[in-house]
């Protein structure tokens, strides 16, 4: 990886397998600085992408030149998304389920280290279920939710950064963090450092080969600025066994939102959504989207790794 400029720079071997034969895929759609406000979890830059990279070896696509994690680092301390809290009910619902998976293939609760926690919606559902909860998150704004909604204590910061303990946890959760750091082999690999033997990791994250991504082409939702890595099967399944691990379990995700939270992503709805004041009712109704356009995948720590 060579240093273009100030904030960027380019990957000359693929970022999850290290395949050295990477070609141009697709011109960027995202003109502009990269802001805080751009990467948040509810942002609507639908559509819009960095330049993008193919490696030929494992069919990964991600940002090249990509912003550097520093640079991340930095936009994410400064994220406030009082949207994604809003949604606490409908989020709760999807790590209820994802949780409920993991501790089939678990037997005995241990700690459980969140990557990527937000508000700490997860964690606070997998303590009430025996787990002992840790995490990390960059955003001061989500870290301070944390401990005043929840009582939980974050570390706040990245995780390539962190220093944590190794062999330590019986799982890592990582729902939708992979494809927003710009080194998912270090992310993935530190992970399985601190996890424990045989312990698992829980990875959420888009599937660029999906049905929805095919069908709505260059307008597919996860094609946004803050997303600068995106896996297929194969790509994953590379960079999982490259960091030593051995896929499990793998599913369709599906997500629960309330008819408000979708609405409320339309600009065209917003003057009606206003007009329907605070208290709508529509914020209490869930709607479980099957989609299926993320994968879920359970992944074990290899003996010996
Ligand atoms: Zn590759």
């Amino acid at each position: 990886m060579r240093q273009v400029e100030s904030g960027f720079r380019t990957f000359t071997a693929c970022p999850a397998c290290a395949g050295a034969d990477i070609r141009a895929y697709q011109k960027g759609t995202f003109s502009g600085r990269l802001t805080h406000d751009e990467i948040k979890i509810t942002d609507s830059q639908y559509g819009k992408t960095w330049d993008l990279s193919l490696c030929t070896d494992c069919g990964h696509i991600f940002a090249n030149p990509c912003p550097t994690p520093e640079f991340l680092a930095s936009l994410y301390g400064r994220v406030e998304d009082p949207l994604y809290e809003a949604e606490a009910a409908g989020r709760s619902r999807n790590f209820l389920r994802l949780l409920r998976r993991l501790e089939k293939l678990i037997p005995e609760r241990g700690a459980l280290f969140d990557v990527g926690a937000a508000t700490g919606i997860l964690l606070d559902l997998a303590r009430r279920r025996g787990w002992e909860p840790a995490g990390i998150e960059p955003s001061s704004w989500a870290v301070r939710a944390a401990a005043d909604k929840y009582g939980l204590r974050l570390i706040e910061g990245t995780l390539e950064r962190a220093s944590l303990s190794k062999d330590r946890y019986a799982a890592v959760t990582m729902v939708d963090f992979i494809e927003h750091t710009a080194l998912p082999f270090e992310a993935v690999g530190k992970a399985q450092a601190i996890l424990r033997p045989a312990g698992i990791l829980v990875l959420v994250t888009p599937d660029i080969h999906s049905r929805a991504a095919r069908l709505a082409g260059r307008r597919w939702w996860h094609l946004r600025p803050a997303h600068l890595a995106f896996f297929s099967r194969r790509s994953l399944e590379a960079l999982l066994r490259r960091a030593g691990f051995s896929i499990l379990a793998e599913r369709r995700y599906s997500w629960t939102f309330s008819v408000h939270y979708l609405l409320s992503r339309k600009p065209a709805f917003e003057v009606l959504l206003n007009g329907l004041g605070p208290a709508s009712f529509l914020k209490r109704i869930p709607l479980k989207l099957a989609l299926g356009d993320s994968f879920e995948v359970y992944a074990i720590k290899d003996s010996g790794g």
